[in-house]
């Protein structure tokens, strides 16, 4: 019998511990914690995941503020609005919502971001610290995978786990979590120039697949009883139902969900985890000026 790994339900519970912490410091006179979000142009998804945020941010006693920036900006009043974000003391952490317009660079803004308010951890420097295994803020959908592995008690420590993906944001990082001391697993990453993949992934205990392609992998590349985490999101085109849409990960769920032993779904997966992260981060911020 398979078992659905709950991410919404253990993102609520996070959102819960977030939300006592955060009454704590209300109760002894001390401000909430303060989460900006910097968005230029006006990518409807972006928007969206943006006022979810907001929204997440009051459930659980945050002050939140948008910066919505023209898509026409210039690097140089981009970088000019990070700078105020790095130097106002109110502000405990920041994200920096993608797409970016063409004419701002990725790696500019990365570096611009001051890492101790760097919410995301794309910061070269708290990228190195998570090479390293040193303190620092982890990278939100990564270490939204590892809440979900631990918290399910999902034995980790010798096992195989292959990761399909390498990006920076989320393929990387989570091998590197998953090679931490406090998880020790045995990391295998793949990528689309991988050969074999079904027989690579088909060795894993835990597959983790980041990979961006709707429902490219099915039971062939799944070891019976393994736990598969699906990180990729997609909205399909599905004119039967009401919505028009149907969302699904990068795993096929009804034909993998019959020889894996837990699966997250999608939705109510690892999606629902990200933001909940994301606050973890900011509060770990406003504790740190404490
Ligand atoms: P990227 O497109 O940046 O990276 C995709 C990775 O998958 C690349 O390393 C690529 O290989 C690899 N890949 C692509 N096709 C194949 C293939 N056929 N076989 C093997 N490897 C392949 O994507 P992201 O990492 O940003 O995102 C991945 C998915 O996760 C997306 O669906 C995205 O929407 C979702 N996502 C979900 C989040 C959440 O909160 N749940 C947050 C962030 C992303 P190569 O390097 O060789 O090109």
């Amino acid at each position: 019998m398979v078992t659905i790994i709950d991410g919404k339900t253990i993102s609520e519970t996070i959102k819960t511990e977030i939300a006592v912490t955060v009454k704590g410091l209300l109760d002894k006179g001390l401000r909430a914690p303060h989460l900006a979000v910097v968005i230029a142009g006006d990518d409807g998804a972006a928007l969206s995941y943006v006022s979810s945020i907001e929204k997440q941010c009051k459930g659980v006693g945050f002050v939140s503020s948008v910066y919505h920036l023209s898509p026409n900006i210039s690097e140089e009043e981009f970088l000019t609005t990070l700078d105020f974000l790095n130097q106002d003391d109110e502000i405990d952490g920041y994200i920096i919502q993608m797409p970016l317009p063409k004419q701002i660079s990725i790696d500019k803004v990365t570096a611009h971001v001051s890492p101790a308010k760097d919410m995301d951890c794309f910061h070269p420097e708290n990228m190195g610290n998570l090479l390293l295994g040193k303190e620092c803020y982890l990278p939100a959908t990564p270490h939204g995978v590892i809440e979900l592995i631990q918290r399910c008690n999902i034995e980790t420590k010798g096992k195989n786990c292959v990761i399909v993906g390498r990006s920076n944001i989320v393929g990387k990082p989570m091998a590197m979590l998953m090679l931490q001391k406090s998880i020790n697993a045995t990391v295998t990453v793949c990528h689309s120039h991988t050969q074999n993949l079904p027989q690579i992934c088909r060795r894993a205990d835990i597959l983790i697949v980041a990979i961006g392609q709707p429902e490219m992998i099915t039971a062939e590349y799944v070891k019976e009883g393994a736990t598969v985490i699906d990180v990729g999101v997609h909205r399909l085109d599905a004119p039967d139902q009401t919505k028009g849409y149907r969302l699904c990960g990068d795993v096929l769920f009804e034909d993998v969900s019959k020889i894996c032993g837990s699966i997250t779904p999608v939705p109510g997966g690892t999606g629902a985890m990200t933001t909940a992260c994301l606050l973890q981060n900011t509060l770990k911020a406003r504790m740190l000026k404490l």
